[in-house]
């Protein structure tokens, strides 16, 4: 698509991708083609569509056509598969990659579910997989072993936002010939560019920011066309595919990213920094914010005006569970559940020590993650504070541990 002459700024892009261009008569959206089977006129011309493999419902069609180029276009990828999740595009994209035999480097602050599969199913099919220390750089080639096949990050990190030095891991795995996987979900496809930093294949729960509404559950994989064939092999025969609705709201999600990333970016900046001025809390993990841990490598690797309103706060060590329940408890914007990415706010306990396997040490009290919605922000911090005054509230400490084991 060539549209003018200089290269086009992301939200352009994002406006414009996966269109018809302005020579045609068409509406602004594709159509919604709820479809499975295809019809032919003939056999000559189901041949040919079979060679071309778009003779089938599976197969796509022009709603997740127009998905795929979108999203290509917004992140500089050769090629898109969609899946019915962010998962499922997570274990899809490892599925391809990796045989009975290989060795997977895994960040160990990865979301959760992966880490889950990767002592499931790939430890069942007999791939090895070593967790590592999110900011190891470039140290990760002494992690490298023979049969190193790929390296997964996860920048900002799950639940304790990491950032991870993807230049330098990138540099040491193509060194030994190994591949680099990202789940870019915090990033979204605008929020840096992954290709250029090193990644190989872009993963993407597009069920976050992509969609945007949480309405729709799912995933995307945006890959190097080195990678292409081989991630496109294993797609078709584990099934997947997603339907046309979802496509459609996806495609509707990713029109408005750059405008609602925005909003959702200057949100968070100010609750980041209201949260770090309340006594109780230690820390917050934000690392958009100046003085937040990462911020530098942050600012290095992405791009500042499409950071994501996501964010982690560490209490002091007297804090205890039941007042930070007692705060999530009493905030009324803030919704209390699983997922983020939405125009929703959002506040959830975590508990990263409790699947942690390097530096789990270092998560010993407890622990917020919230989501910074669309919300007016005074609402929000108006809402934090009365969460707050009821923490204050709890007088008597109660030292136990029992939080959600699975936080999504
Ligand atoms: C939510 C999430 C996923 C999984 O996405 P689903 O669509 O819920 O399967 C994967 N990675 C990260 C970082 C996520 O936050």
């Amino acid at each position: 698509m060539n549209l003018v002459d200089s290269p086009l700024q992301t939200a352009t892009r994002l406006t414009h991708a996966g269109r018809k261009g302005k020579d045609h008569a068409a509406f602004v959206n594709p159509s919604v083609v709820r479809a499975s089977t295809m019809l032919f006129p003939d056999v000559a011309s189901l041949k040919d569509a079979c060679g071309t493999r778009r003779a089938y419902g599976r197969h796509g069609n022009e709603t997740t056509q127009a998905l795929e180029q979108a999203l290509c276009a917004a992140e500089g990828a050769a090629a898109c598969m969609l899946t019915p999740s962010g998962l499922s595009a997570i274990t899809t994209t490892l599925l391809a990659l990796l045989q009975p035999g290989d060795h997977l480097l895994m960040v160990d602050t990865v979301y959760d579910p992966t880490r889950l599969f990767c002592e499931g199913m790939l430890k069942q099919i007999g791939v090895t997989t070593t967790y590592y220390d999110p900011l190891v750089g470039r140290g990760i080639a002494e992690l490298m072993q023979f049969n190193t096949k790929v390296v997964f990050v996860e920048s900002p990190g799950s639940l304790t936002f990491e950032v991870q030095d993807i230049p330098g891991i990138a540099a040491a795995a193509h060194a030994r010939g190994a591949v680099v996987v990202s789940d870019s979900t915090w990033a979204t496809p605008i929020g840096w560019d992954s290709f250029e930093l090193g990644i190989d294949v872009s993963v993407h729960a597009a069920t976050k920011y992509i969609v945007g509404h949480s309405d729709a559950l799912m995933g995307a994989i945006l890959t190097t066309a080195a990678l292409e064939e081989r991630i496109r092999n294993c797609y078709r025969q584990l099934g997947m595919t997603i339907g046309a609705d979802d496509a459609a709201l996806a495609l509707r999600g990713l029109r408005t990213l750059a405008a609602r990333l925005a909003a959702h970016r200057e949100s968070a900046h100010v609750v980041a920094r209201w949260l770090q001025e309340q006594p109780e809390v230690a820390e917050v993990l934000y690392p958009p914010m100046p003085g937040s841990p990462g911020h530098e490598l942050w600012k290095r690797d992405f791009k500042a005006e499409y950071a994501c309103g996501l964010m982690g706060a560490v209490f002091r060590a007297d804090i205890t569970e039941q007042q930070v329940a007692a705060l999530i408890d009493r905030t009324r914007l803030f919704g209390i559940g699983f997922s983020w990415g939405g125009f929703e706010s959002l506040i959830l306990p975590t508990n990263p020590a409790s699947y942690r396997t390097v530096n789990a040490d270092k998560w010993q009290t407890p622990m917020l993650r919230l989501h910074v919605g669309l919300e007016a922000v005074q609402d929000l911090l108006a809402d934090l504070e009365q969460g707050f005054a009821a923490l204050r509230k709890i007088p008597e400490p109660v030292r136990e541990r029992s939080y959600l084991k699975a936080v999504i």
